[in-house]
């Protein structure tokens, strides 16, 4: 690896962090500290309808506790605090203005009925309804590739709602790759034209991600694999931007003790510890149960949570932090995901 390695951990603050998280948190502070190199803490809080008071400073505490710690931050006390993408929000308009200026974005003005009535429309023919090339040529969306310029402007100035949408390239086959699943075939067709930015002057999550991750000079991005379907919109952002995208690496899911799913807080529940590690209390007043509750000590939950997808390669159980951070190898993490067997009480790696 010639650049100096770095990653981040970037959860959206919508409640107390599960197990899924910490490891993902986990795997990236091995891979940083195997190879020397930073990692970064960067809240992702631009939703403010799932936005949940307490979830961030959750966050924060729970990775401490794991003795997981990060290597740059805005502010630094004793140790640095995380990033918070509301706190850079002025930055990521720019960025959809630039790619609106080069074409690769366009403003979209339907109203939430207008969406509906195109969704139902395919659904009675049997087709799902995708927001993307061919609906635009029909020109039934309300969209400024189809209004001209001037029309898209009065719309802007008499204060219309709108959204800033990536225009998806058409009939064109994306070769991925991901450090886990290997090689993958999209085609450009299936894709949504995503939101970008919202008129209330909000990123969306996939914008304020890949500007972040660019400015941050992230080198790999390593996260759960419910985001594999979102790869190919960021590649293609980036080489809208003009920039080098980071390397990826998607982890095996988390699963559900049925093997049916990504494990929620529900099963966890029923698991004896539906967040992960600490006792969290909502802003209702509700407490739930964290891991730590049985006694456990750090080393042996974080012993725990590396098995969890990956292996060593050997018959070695128990590995102390240090260890992990020698052995650690994404390529030994598993494209199996992680299952719960309530009756033996033990996890192994499900195979579909
Ligand atoms: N904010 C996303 C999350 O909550 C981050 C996904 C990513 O790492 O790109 O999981």
């Amino acid at each position: 690896m010639s650049k100096k390695v770095r990653v981040r951990f970037a959860p959206s603050p919508t409640g107390p962090l599960h197990i899924g998280g910490v490891r993902t948190a986990l795997f990236n502070y091995l891979f940083a500290k195997k190879h020397g190199g930073d990692f970064v803490l960067r809240i992702e809080d631009t939703d403010q309808n799932r936005y949940v008071e307490g979830a961030e400073e959750y966050i924060v505490k729970s990775l401490d506790w794991c003795g997981i710690s990060f290597d740059e931050g805005p502010d630094k006390n004793e140790k640095f605090g995380p990033y918070r993408q509301s706190e850079r929000k002025d930055l990521y308009k720019q960025y959809a203005d630039e790619l609106i200026a080069n074409g690769k974005a366009y403003y979209a003005f339907d109203t939430a009925e207008q969406l509906d009535a195109e969704r139902k429309g395919h659904e009675a023919e049997g087709k799902t309804f995708i927001y993307n090339w061919h609906n635009r040529e029909k020109g039934r969306l309300v969209n400024s590739l189809v209004l001209t310029e001037a029309e898209t402007k009065a719309k802007i100035d008499a204060g219309e709602h709108y959204v800033v949408r990536f225009k998806s390239p058409q009939d064109e086959t994306l070769h991925l790759t991901d450090i886990i699943r290997g090689n993958i075939k999209i085609d450009t067709n299936v894709l949504d034209d995503k939101i970008l930015f919202k008129s209330d002057g909000m990123p969306t999550y996939h914008l304020a991600n890949i500007v972040d991750d660019h400015l941050m000079e992230i080198t790999h991005v390593i996260r759960g694999e419910e985001w594999l379907p979102s790869l190919a919109l960021h590649k293609l952002l980036y080489d809208a931007f003009g920039w080098e995208a980071p390397e990826f690496a998607h982890l095996p899911l988390i699963l559900k003790p049925t093997g049916k799913g990504k494990l929620s807080k529900r099963d966890g529940d029923k698991m004896g510890f539906p967040v992960f590690p600490l006792e969290y209390t909502a802003a209702d007043g509700t407490v739930s149960r964290g891991y730590k509750e049985d006694g456990y000590f750090p080393e042996a939950v974080v012993n725990f949570l590396a098995f969890l997808g990956w292996n060593p390669g050997t018959e070695q159980e128990i590995f102390s932090l240090e260890q992990l951070i020698t052995d650690f190898d994404l390529a030994r993490v598993n494209k199996a995901g992680a299952r719960f067997d309530p009756d033996k009480t033990k996890w192994f790696n499900h195979h579909y």
